[in-house]
């Protein structure tokens, strides 16, 4: 018998080819004028940064973007060549680390820009892209003084090199678009405060996936691709009016560990508050509000089980959390929290809807000890196990043996 990657019956499958599917989608869409940046950020939206960022460039792609440095020396660590860019600030210490690893930053404060340039020789440049707030209220410069003088500072070091200019949005998935216009003309007016002093730096950019599908004409020289490239609309007002269809990458099984036939009135869980209506099959699976699989989705929540609706009962425990079956089935039979199962399909909007919020939340809150299989044209390429630290490449494997593989 093989060593599983996992010995426990919870997985994330990860499907490459529709990620790559969304990247070529896209690339095809916006143009060869403008490149695509694959933000893979909070490990690849809880996807894998790595197989994520290796899929969306072998699909075109040719910028990455994260959130931390940290990711992006993770990334360089896996091998990654690729132009990257931190979205987030960094400290001005570690300036020269970015620098070292060709790792290009954001940056807008003066003393920021002071600091690094001090710290960096021009030997190895740091690469910068400046940010511009114009009205996202979250990081860059707001006022014609401030930014100009930033600029000269960038320009007037020998150490830094003036890449990028950008801004972010903080409505373009919203059906209202005059806060969106605003912010755009205001970026407009804002980029033509950088050429007065600097020319233009050679990759403007600020279209999220929002933005990017909606007016890629507006999008300059780069789009940051993150959500749809996981195949998953930015916001329900967006999905009627895509332009391509978005393939979904990310589904969440299990396996059942006990079944069991209980009476009427026998309850179920903390609390003991579901009561059996007469004779039941519970079903117990293994992943609990500690893999993100919170509380909240026992409200009304359901799961896939041989190709049928299975309601929640009972409160959601931290490992565990039990299902009325809908009749009696085999211990080790799969489960399917997110992912399609014969003609039914609990889909990413689903759980969010359900929970309240928005799609980005969902992949990234199923906890890294869920251990995150990975599909190319049907066969498994690799698997992470966070909690034991292992990580698989190139094992394939018949999908259909994959349950007990793990
Ligand atoms: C996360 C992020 C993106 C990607 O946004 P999506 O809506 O996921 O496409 C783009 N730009 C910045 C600055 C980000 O932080």
């Amino acid at each position: 018998m093989e060593t599983p990657i996992s010995y426990r019956d919870s997985w994330v499958e990860i499907d490459l080819d529709q990620i790559a599917q969304n990247v070529r989608n896209m690339k095809a869409y916006i143009g060869d004028d403008r490149k695509l940046m694959a933000v893979v950020k909070a490990n690849g939206y809880g996807h894998g940064a790595l197989e994520v960022a290796r899929t969306a460039l072998a699909a075109g792609a040719e910028w990455l973007g994260v959130a931390l440095l940290d990711e992006a020396l993770a990334l360089r660590r896996g091998g990654i060549k690729a132009p990257i860019l931190v979205l987030g600030w960094i400290r001005p210490e570690y300036a020269p680390l970015a620098a070292e690893c060709g790792i290009a930053v954001t940056a807008f404060q003066l003393d920021w820009v002071l600091r690094a340039g001090a710290l960096c020789r021009s030997e190895k440049p740091l690469s910068i892209h400046l940010k511009l707030d114009s009205g996202m209220g979250r990081l860059g410069t707001r006022k014609e003084t401030e930014t100009k003088t930033v600029v000269r500072e960038i320009m007037a070091a020998p150490a830094l090199r003036l890449e990028g200019l950008f801004t972010h949005f903080a409505t373009a998935d919203e059906t209202d678009l005059d806060y969106f216009q605003q912010q755009y003309n205001r970026f407009l007016k804002m980029c033509s405060w950088v050429g007065e002093v600097a020319g233009a730096p050679s990759l403007i950019h600020c279209a999220n996936s929002a933005a990017g599908l909606r007016f890629p004409e507006k999008a300059f020289d780069l789009i940051r691709f993150g959500i749809s490239m996981y195949g998953l609309a930015p916001s329900e007002e967006m999905k009627p009016s895509l332009p391509f269809s978005l393939k979904p990458a990310f589904s969440l099984y299990s396996r059942l560990t006990h079944v069991k036939q209980i009476d009427r009135g026998e309850g179920v869980s903390y609390g003991a508050e579901y009561r059996a209506k007469g004779k039941e099959w519970i079903g117990t699976v293994p992943l609990g509000y500690a893999d993100g699989w919170l509380r909240q989705l026992a409200r009304d929540g359901s799961v896939l089980v041989e190709g049928e609706r299975a309601p929640i009962v009972g409160k959601i425990c931290m490992d565990q959390f039990m299902i009325r079956l809908p009749r009696k089935v085999a211990i080790g039979t799969k489960v399917t929290l997110i992912g399609r199962d014969g003609d039914e399909e609990i889909s990413i909007d689903d759980i969010a809807r359900q929970l309240g919020t928005i799609v980005y939340e969902i992949p990234c809150m199923i906890h890294p000890r869920v251990p995150r299989v990975y599909f190319k044209e049907q066969e498994m390429t690799g698997a992470e196990n966070d909690v034991l630290r292992e990580k698989i490449v190139k094992k394939s494997r018949n999908p259909k043996n994959f349950g007990e593989y793990l």
